[in-house]
């Protein structure tokens, strides 16, 4: 057990059960590699430089990195993956792990592909939430442009470029068309949150869908990042405005992603950082905001998405003294790969539980893997964390073999 582990998470059986030996191996030996932050950053240049030059270590990354964090290339080679996750009470959101296009070809195609998931929503019923991210079809820089004339939840396209204006119209006709076809299928879509200088014009499209499709039930989730100093802010007034409109408001909780880039740019820029001071502030922001939305899910409808142990218990108390119906409104998540202790012991606990799956093309989910493997290296503790759970299975299946 970790030295401040929380009871309910240390069940390492559990957790690991349906790892081999050798996956566990695996998976041990690869958090042991990105606990090294100067690998980490030489990896991530050299692997993006090799994938744009076209060197053949698609196969490497394809066995290491990416078999521990994404569900497969295609959505068929996913299904197997989804479904033994769902033999342990575990739903998946599904995730087309593309980010960052930059033509219109691209965005096309990633809006094609987005529908694809929510047909396979449709009929895969271990599939609970499709998700996407609006780089995968939109421009970064029209994004920066929409984001700039964003004010009280709403764009001012006056104030854009004809261009521009253009170019949103077209970006919103995609995301209606990804909104139309998730709905369909009757399950919920979410929006991922990126970096602060682009969420505006994500914030907005989120507020117009749920404008649109929240009135009833909660159809759409946005996402809220908590290492922001302005989101608990930011939660509040939409709650008054769904308050006040009558729709309800889906949240998937995030601490963050971006930090260390967020950091980088505003003092490029001389900006004041827009991050939290400390990890401990992000933590009282992050369960704050999840105790604030707990607290009223009337309107809100969460999604918990952390690897925190604090921040997951604040979840399986709250889910003791809840009644049936406020329990609907709480799902926990993980990403795939990670945290499989805290996935797999509250799914035993009968609490909602989702897994975030990312496929894609080794080549194109390249950016997700980089932030996955610098997560686990920049932020204190994660891959330390992992190791240690992985050893504890390790350690425990050998005394059992010799017992
Ligand atoms: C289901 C799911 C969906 C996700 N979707 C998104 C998304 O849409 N957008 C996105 O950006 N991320 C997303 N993430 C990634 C998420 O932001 C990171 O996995 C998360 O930040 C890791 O934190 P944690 O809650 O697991 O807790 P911990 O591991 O306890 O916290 C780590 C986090 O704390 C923050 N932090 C670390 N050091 C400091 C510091 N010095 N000062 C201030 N803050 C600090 C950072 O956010 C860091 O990532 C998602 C994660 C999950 C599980």
């Amino acid at each position: 057990m970790t030295k401040d582990s929380i009871k309910e998470f240390s069940d390492t059986k559990t957790a690991f059960e349906t790892l081999s030996d050798a996956e566990l191996n695996r998976a041990y030996a690869l958090f042991k590699m990105v606990g090294h932050p100067r690998l980490v950053r030489l990896g991530g240049h050299m692997m993006t430089w090799a994938f744009r030059s076209k060197l053949p270590i698609g196969w490497a990354v394809k066995w290491s990195i990416f078999k521990q964090f994404c569900g497969g290339e295609t959505l068929e080679t996913c299904r197997p993956v989804i479904d033994s996750l769902r033999k342990r009470n575990t739903f998946a959101i599904l995730d087309y792990g593309v980010e960052g296009e930059k033509s219109e070809e691209g965005f096309q195609n990633a809006t094609d592909e987005i529908i694809r998931t929510s047909h396979e929503a449709k009929t895969n019923p271990s599939v609970a939430f499709v998700v996407f991210k609006f780089t995968a079809i939109a421009r970064f820089e029209l994004l920066e442009h929409v984001t700039a004339q964003f004010r009280d939840h709403e764009i001012n396209r006056s104030r854009l470029s004809m261009a521009d204006q253009k170019e949103w119209s077209l970006v919103q006709s995609r995301v209606d068309r990804i909104a139309e076809a998730t709905l369909q299928c009757q399950k919920p879509l979410m929006i991922d949150a990126e970096e602060t200088w682009i969420q505006g014009a994500i914030d907005a499209e989120a507020i117009r869908l749920m404008r649109l499709y929240n009135r009833q039930s909660v159809q759409v989730y946005t996402t809220y990042q908590m290492y922001r100093k302005d989101s608990l802010e930011r939660i509040k007034a939409v709650y008054d405005l769904a308050k006040f409109e009558g729709f309800h408001v889906g949240v998937k909780l995030v601490r963050g992603a971006y930090i260390e880039k967020e950091r980088a740019r505003a003092s490029d820029l001389g900006l004041p950082d827009p991050m939290q001071s400390t990890k401990k502030d992000t933590d009282t922001a992050y369960n704050e905001a999840l105790k604030f939305m707990l607290s009223h899910t009337d309107i809100f409808a969460v999604c918990a998405g952390t690897h925190n142990e604090e921040s997951s218990r604040l979840c399986l108390d709250w889910h003791k003294t809840a009644t049936e119906h406020q329990r609907q409104r709480l799902w926990c998540s993980q990403l795939f790969g990670m945290s499989d202790h805290i996935t797999f012991n509250l799914a035993k606990l009968k609490l909602n539980v989702v897994k975030y799956v990312p496929y894609g093309p080794v080549a194109k989910v390249l950016p997700y893997l980089i932030r996955r493997a610098e997560e686990n290296t920049s932020v204190e503790g994660i891959a330390g964390r992992e190791l240690q759970l992985i050893q504890d299975e390790i350690r425990r299946r050998k005394s059992k073999v010799q017992c």
